[in-house]
């Protein structure tokens, strides 16, 4: 099937594009990119696939969003280890659909994201498939080594916090599906499906604050992330559901949507918020350092307990939530 566009001329658009790096020593053009490490540092390294029809629509999802959406679930990666995003790779498998101009497009969307976070583009790949376009990207960061931030270090007594509200995603997402995204109520709930926002400046204070035991991003939702905070520290959590932050324009979605707002948090995924434990001696100065250092809230959901498992707290009940959240081979 004939191509609008060579590889050759996508290749050179996308060098054409590419950012550069003072740790840079070659980007785009050579059989590798070769870039500097920073003595007395650790390397991140994270990659993502997005396959059309799986994880995005094209009947709702604008190229420019989907550029941005795609570097910036890679780079929430890095920001959930407290890292700093450096470099990134594109890899594009297109379908035959797919015109020059959709391409400029996810560039600019991709490339804008790159810059706010000052990430150099330095290789990629681009193919065609069959049917279904799919988009792999990987970013490299990098930090201290005393500063890194896993989903290990969580004890019993710990407080669970999040770094803002849940279930917004979610909620964008059942929005585009009944055909409301253009609805100006919702916007602020459809920008968080097609354009979240990575936690780079948040994480990293969190992880220089040293006051921070475990932490990880809302990717496939806090029933499903806490529980693998929960099995790498070998640990058990209650959340209390009256704790967890919900919008009140979240609510008025879930009324119109026939949902229940907390399901939405609990198990809708990509809310791209941190996800992190603390001494409870600790909360009080860590909330403070935050807001000092970037404006923003924290909202503590929960407890680390002994034992297995994520539970919780609703109404005097409790009950076991593990890995209730988004799976993608359930
Ligand atoms: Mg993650």
């Amino acid at each position: 099937m004939a191509r609008p566009e060579g590889e050759r001329e996508i290749i050179a658009r996308i060098r054409q594009a590419a950012g550069s790096s003072g740790d840079l020593l070659l980007g785009i053009g050579d059989d590798c990119a070769v870039y500097k490490t920073p003595p007395d540092r650790v390397s991140l390294v994270t990659t993502d696939t997005m396959v059309e029809g799986v994880h995005f629509d094209l009947a709702w999802h604008p190229p420019l969003e989907l550029g941005r959406k795609a570097a910036s679930v890679n780079i929430s990666d890095i920001a959930a280890m407290g890292g700093l995003p450096r470099f990134a790779l594109l890899s594009l498998a297109l379908a035959p659909a797919f015109d020059g101009r959709w391409l400029d497009a996810f560039m600019v969307g991709f490339l804008a994201v790159l810059a706010e976070h000052g990430v150099a583009l330095i290789g990629g790949d681009t193919v065609q498939s069959g049917h279904e376009s799919v988009l792999a990207v990987t970013v490299l960061g990098e930090m201290a080594e005393a500063e890194l931030v896993t989903r290990k270090g969580a004890r019993p007594g710990d407080v669970v916090l999040v770094s803002g509200f849940l279930g917004e995603a979610a909620a964008g997402l059942a929005l585009c599906r009944l055909g409301l995204a253009h609805e100006p109520d919702w916007q602020t709930l459809v920008a968080a499906h097609l354009d979240p926002v990575p936690q780079v400046a948040l994480g990293r204070a969190l992880a220089v604050s040293g006051l921070v035991y475990a932490m990880q991003d809302l990717s496939d939702g806090l029933a499903t992330d806490l529980a693998h905070v929960c099995t790498e520290s070998g640990v058990g959590a209650l959340v209390m559901a009256d704790k967890i932050p919900l919008s009140p324009v979240l609510r008025q979605a879930a009324e119109i949507c026939g949902q229940s707002p907390l399901d939405w948090a609990l198990s809708g995924g990509e809310d791209y918020q941190l996800l992190f434990t603390v001494g409870e001696q600790q909360v009080a100065e860590l909330c403070t350092l935050v807001r000092e250092q970037t404006g923003r809230e924290l909202f503590a959901v929960g407890r680390i307990i002994e034992g297995q498992g994520v539970f919780l707290e609703e109404a005097g009940q409790r009950r076991e939530i593990s890995y209730r959240g988004y799976e993608h081979f359930r």
